[in-house]
């Protein structure tokens, strides 16, 4: 069983790293307060790219301790975890232009810090996020991974997620949300479980959504039934 402490543990170091690129990203913030526009965008695009790459680094690292921890005390023997790669230079560049783009055509230069405060910790948590799936890739044990939601609000679509217990490999693990403060967390067991978590719990709040929503009208697309089943479960339960 993946265990309270694990969790909790690998929570708070995932928190210190958004907390680190939080204060790396306001001293820059502060050092810019007197340029004009156009400076402080090209200093924000020189300095901005080395605090995603630290957070990608910090977390990456965290990652494949918490896997290798949890690795260790289910599975026993020696596993060297990899890091994945950090955030494409191409996805840092365009997340500092969304930033910069109200400072720039002057609609609104309070977007920068709040823009780069929710990106940059993004960014390197994703890096972390892909170093737990690389080293399940590559693992010659099966891997099973459950989206834990360790936030007070977790929203519609976390809690859908998380009333699926643990599964193979999915493409729903790739969308991840600030403030529900879900955990990716592996498992190598036959009967996976983690301690204080209880996937019927979220199962009982998708259900009654699902009693509300019924099922996929004939041309409805999937995604449109998501949203209309998401939107039951907000009504029924009231989740965010
Ligand atoms: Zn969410």
């Amino acid at each position: 069983m993946v265990t309270q402490v694990q969790l909790e543990r690998h929570r708070r170091q995932l928190l210190q790293v958004e907390g680190m690129c939080a204060r790396q990203i306001n001293v820059i913030l502060t050092s810019i307060r007197r340029m004009p526009p156009e400076q402080a965008a090209a200093t924000l695009h020189r300095m901005v790219p080395a605090v995603v790459s630290r957070g990608g680094t910090a977390a990456s690292f965290e990652c494949a301790r918490f896997y290798s921890e949890i690795r260790a005390a289910q599975v026993g023997g020696r596993y060297r975890p990899s890091a994945a790669p950090g955030a494409r230079t191409a996805q840092v560049t365009s997340n500092i232009d969304w930033a910069v783009a109200g400072m720039l055509d002057g609609s609104g230069s309070d977007d920068v810090r709040s823009r780069l405060l929710r990106s940059v910790p993004r960014m390197a948590l994703s890096a972390g996020r892909n170093t737990i799936i690389q080293n399940a890739d590559r693992d010659s044990v099966a891997v099973r991974y459950a989206r834990i939601p360790m936030g007070p609000d977790p929203c519609a679509f976390c809690v859908m997620q998380a009333s699926r217990g643990f599964v193979f490999k999915s493409d729903s693990m790739n969308e991840w949300h600030d403030n529900c403060k879900c955990v990716l967390t592996p498992s190598f067991e036959e009967s996976p479980r983690a301690e204080g978590y209880d996937p019927d719990v979220y199962y009982e709040k998708y259900q009654k959504g699902y009693k509300v929503a019924g099922g996929r009208r004939a041309g409805e697309t999937a995604k449109d039934y998501t949203s209309r089943l998401m939107s039951a479960m907000r009504s029924e339960n009231g989740l965010r």
